[in-house]
């Protein structure tokens, strides 16, 4: 990324090694694997306490490593070998939304491949309630969710909690925010009396007290200071008049050339504004906002992960939820008059040990709005003139992948491994040219390198996946829909 003056990484040191816990040998090397070679502050200051059994209330920022600090240690508890336990749900995770929880399954299953078959299912709404069900007669170890879908199959006795030891409430404050307490509640008086509770949230309402009164027991707190601002991100305000705010983002974006970008605006309308400007200029946007679809959203969401879409453009509600690593930048397009609502914006970018870069713009009538984020961050904002931003070499930004969309998913039985089979063996590319494939219900998503788009569009098209023919399509504005 090209960036005006050089950035100097405050490379933060690295925590305490995953060594020190009573992990297995295999746990450990599994991480190794993974990458993760040392804790983040969350993981080192609750894995000690959750491994001992106690119960916890953990709160650090979106992006630190929540999920594994609960996952390590409802893992690590999980009798795999108790024939009595064997089909029975010890572990349950409870996340606000279906999109939370499927990121969460997939981070306890990459947590849980050291062990031989753990099973984890999730149990959200959207799909059919018969389906859930007989997964879970073949019996689940762990099982995700979110509160509405996991009562709807207690109360039906799909799901069973008396052998329970573990139960999680992730992003509690969230879960709070969306009204579950009751269903949280109802959940809750359902698991045995002498589980461990672990309940995982970015900021400690009020409400927090109250779960953990009634639900913990002499829980331990961990608070992790959201130390990002200075170190880990950062930050640059440009002044805009009102009416070159729009064209300001597409400056900004081709000067720093981030690969991936999530632009906030604060109306529904800015959002839709925002992605015409951008279109018309050739770059690769797509909006999230609340009328979406399941399936569209699920559309852009993957697009946009899989590195084949620069800009995602959305409000603050429809970003809920939303976790994206190696977000290189994230533009405050309109200032939000809510300077923690701002914090949070930018907390999505430099993450773990990546530094992120936040772009602000901002007109006379938000200054009020600037000075009230000087307060929260206890520092002043740094401007810099709109004239530095020159478009850096490279022509036109563009993403390094496209989407090709497979009509076919899990329906058809379709793999992931499948689709990389069909790109690397016959039609001859690379797996270095293939990118991440998502593979939904009804279709599968594969990101491949531009450069073999068409390409790979042709050879997916005239081959097969599985033994079968599929429909192919490319999902680019730019290199069109076919
Ligand atoms: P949170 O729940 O706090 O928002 P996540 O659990 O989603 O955060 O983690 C954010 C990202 O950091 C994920 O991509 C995860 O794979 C990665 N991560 C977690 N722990 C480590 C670690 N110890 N080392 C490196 N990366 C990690
Ligand atoms: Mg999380």
């Amino acid at each position: 990324m090209n960036r005006t003056e050089p950035a100097t990484p405050a490379a933060a040191p690295p925590g305490p090694p995953f060594s020190q816990l009573p992990l297995s040998a295999a746990a450990l090397a599994n991480l190794e694997q993974l990458g993760y070679h040392s804790m983040t502050p969350v993981q080192a200051a609750s894995l000690p306490i959750a491994l001992a059994g106690h119960d916890l209330i953990a709160q650090a920022k979106t992006g630190s490593g929540k999920t594994a600090a609960f996952a390590l240690a409802l893992l690590n508890k999980l009798k795999l070998d108790d024939p009595a336990l064997r089909f029975k749900v010890q572990a349950l995770v409870l996340c606000p939304t279906r999109e939370l929880a499927d990121q969460v399954a997939v981070e306890i299953r990459r947590l849980a491949r050291s062990e031989d078959n753990v099973k984890t299912l999730t149990l959200c709404g959207g799909a059919p309630m018969h389906t859930q069900k007989a997964s879970l007669e073949h019996g689940a170890h762990v099982v995700v969710g979110t509160p509405g879908r996991i009562i709807d199959h207690l109360e039906r006795g799909h799901l069973v909690l008396d052998a329970l030891n573990t139960l999680v409430l992730d992003e509690a404050d969230r879960m709070l925010d969306m009204g579950f307490f009751d269903d949280i509640a109802k959940v809750a008086k359902q698991c045995p009396k002498d589980r461990q509770t672990l309940l995982f949230s970015a900021t400690y309402p009020e409400g927090i007290v109250k779960l953990s009164q009634q639900f913990m027991r002499a829980p331990k707190e961990v608070k992790v200071q959201a130390q990002h601002t200075a170190s880990q991100i950062e930050q640059r305000f440009y002044e805009v008049k009102n009416d070159e705010r729009l064209h300001t983002v597409s400056l900004l974006l081709n000067h720093f050339r981030p690969v991936s970008t999530l632009a906030f605006c604060n109306t529904k309308q800015q959002c839709r504004d925002l992605v015409d400007v951008l279109l018309a200029q050739g770059f690769s946007a797509l909006a999230l906002h609340g009328e979406l679809e399941q399936r569209e959203r699920d559309q852009v969401l993957v697009q946009f992960a899989n590195r084949s879409c620069s800009v995602l453009v959305a409000t603050d509600v429809a970003a809920r939820g939303l976790d994206i690593t190696q977000l290189e930048a994230v533009i405050n397009v309109d200032t939000s008059p809510d300077p923690q609502v701002h914090i949070h914006r930018i907390g999505r970018t430099g993450r773990v040990d990546e530094k992120g870069l936040a772009l602000s713009l901002a007109s006379m009538d938000e200054m009020g709005s600037v000075g009230k984020i000087e307060q929260v961050q206890g520092a002043e904002v740094k401007w810099f003139p709109l004239a530095e931003l020159t478009p850096a070499p490279g022509g036109k930004l563009q993403p390094p992948m496209v989407t090709l969309q497979i009509v076919g998913g899990r329906k058809e039985k379709i793999r992931a491994g499948d689709v990389l089979g069909a790109l690397t063996g016959e039609a001859g590319f690379t797996g270095a040219q293939i990118g991440k494939i998502n593979v939904n219900e009804f279709s599968t998503y594969v990101a491949v390198d531009r450069q073999i788009a068409r390409a790979a569009l042709q050879r997916l098209s005239d081959g097969k996946v599985k033994g079968k023919k599929v429909k192919v399509r490319l999902l680019d504005e730019a290199l069109g829909t076919r």
